[in-house]
């Protein structure tokens, strides 16, 4: 059964093709791209279901390479990165990466953490009733926020993040719980990425009646007009 195309970019080819064989046997179908360039060439041909990065490319900074996909698409990235980097996990957390694995890695995690990925994807179409709150308005099957009836872009993350506040208004929210809900794993400690969506959202929805304040020590919460 084919579930979908997956292009994995890494440069080191024992990696590679243990990663593709894994995926294949999953019943992907896998494209591999050893470098950024040629990452660059297959994601705006083959528009993949989902991405799969090493952050350590010989010709292409991987964070950089993150942050300009993100740019452009919402395809979900589970990232290889390298062991003890933890600059480097929380750059490309920051940068929208959905999942990682730390190198040296099994197999079969990656395949799992991929299938859990492209499962909470699908599921995010679809996901239930309008919520509105004052002037905004959020409307999770069309993916759709309106503030005073002008729409606003988010990315996936920002949007599951608004969609979690808005499901629980004037409730605080702790940024592990947050975490958990949004990213679906536990990053113990690397609650500032929790931080920075926060802020981005605050940006995006500037005019909205509803605003996310900080409870200094706990987390956040929607504060509704
Ligand atoms: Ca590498």
């Amino acid at each position: 059964m084919t579930t979908g195309r997956i292009v994995v970019v890494e440069d080191d080819p024992s990696v590679a093709e243990l990663v593709t064989l894994y995926l294949r046997n999953a019943g992907f179908i896998v494209e591999h791209a050893p470098t950024g360039a040629r990452a660059r060439e297959l994601l705006d041909e083959l528009r993949p279901a989902l991405v799969v990065l090493d952050l350590g490319l010989p010709d292409t900074d991987g964070i950089a390479l993150l942050r300009e996909l993100r740019a452009k698409a919402d395809t979900p990235v589970v990232a290889l990165t390298a062991r003890a980097d933890d600059a480097q996990r929380i750059a490309g957390l920051d940068a929208g990466m959905d999942d990682y694995v730390t190198k040296p890695f099994n197999p079969r995690e990656l395949v799992s953490r991929v299938r859990a990925i492209l499962r909470r994807a699908a599921g995010m179409p679809g996901g239930g009733r309008v919520l509105e709150i004052g002037n905004l308005r959020v409307d999770p099957a069309r993916h759709e926020v309106l503030v005073a009836g002008r729409a606003v872009t988010l990315r996936a993350k920002e949007f599951e993040l608004l969609e979690a506040f808005c499901r629980q208004p004037g409730i605080v929210l702790t940024r592990d719980k947050l975490l958990e809900d949004v990213w679906g794993f536990a990053f113990p400690g690397e609650t500032r990425t929790v931080d920075v969506h926060v802020k981005q959202l605050r940006d995006k929805l500037a005019g909205a009646d509803a605003r996310i304040e900080t409870v200094w020590g706990v987390g956040y919460r929607l504060a509704a007009p």
